[in-house]
């Protein structure tokens, strides 16, 4: 076989050995992102719980102040009861007293539906946070496999590009060229050997006269159907 066919044969292999670790490295991102999304569910979940907890804190300080604005009137309905004389006057301060008194049991007792809520939702709150921290604890050590087997292939890379780079040199420019461009537009392999009278890749028959000269100079073709490039075998 032509040296030059032979070099660039070569140049495949090592080409789709470094296409292979690529691909490893490529393969690796799908589970950091996976990761990622586990641990934001979790993380949302834990902010709905704070945020539930805050408007309930919020309502019950609304609430408290109400309470407080609801006791003193309530007082002062009872001053007023008290410093009226006619029963006309009575019968209004009553009626007066009777309206604040209802506004104070609402209240509380919205108040003790708060506190129950907060009981729940703080437990809940609680709950989330423990519950990202396993996460993050479960985590650490896939991550750092992750981080691990990616270094690892990083390295493997180093070395498969340098030993490209170092066959790459022993083949023509123009040849070189023309490879790197089939490669590109095809995927990993873009040399293939003559199948019978046929291109190795798509099988179209190649006329006997280029074989001919293919086989006696390792003069490299490239197929008219599919654009590969062709060589010899023997
Ligand atoms: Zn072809």
């Amino acid at each position: 076989m032509h040296p030059e066919i032979q070099t660039l044969l070569a140049l495949q292999e090592e080409d789709v050995e470094v296409h292979s670790i690529e691909r490893g490295i490529g393969a690796l991102q799908p589970r950091l992102t996976d990761l990622d999304r586990q641990r934001q569910v979790a993380a949302d979940a834990l902010a709905r719980a704070r945020g539930l907890v805050e408007s309930e804190e919020k309502r019950q300080h609304e609430l408290q102040t109400r309470l407080a604005e609801l006791k003193h009137s309530h007082e002062r309905n009872l001053t007023n009861l008290d410093a009226v004389k006619k029963p006309k006057e009575a019968a209004a301060a009553m009626a007066q007293l009777e309206v604040s008194r209802k506004g104070l049991g609402d209240v509380e007792m919205e108040l003790q539906a708060i506190v129950r809520r907060l009981t729940d939702a703080r437990a809940s709150v609680h709950n989330q946070e423990q519950a990202l921290a396993d996460l993050d604890a479960s985590q650490t050590a896939i991550r750092e496999e992750i981080g691990r087997d990616r270094a690892a292939l990083e390295e493997q890379m180093q070395g498969a590009r340098g030993k490209r780079e170092t066959t790459a040199q022993r083949v023509s420019r123009n040849l070189l060229s023309k490879y790197d461009r089939i490669r590109g537009r095809k995927g990993v392999q873009a040399i293939f050997p003559l199948r019978g009278p046929s291109c190795g890749n798509c099988d179209t028959a190649i006329p006997m006269q280029r074989r001919n000269m293919m086989a006696g100079t390792g003069q490299i073709e490239v197929c008219e159907a599919c654009g590969v490039l062709l060589y010899a075998a023997e």
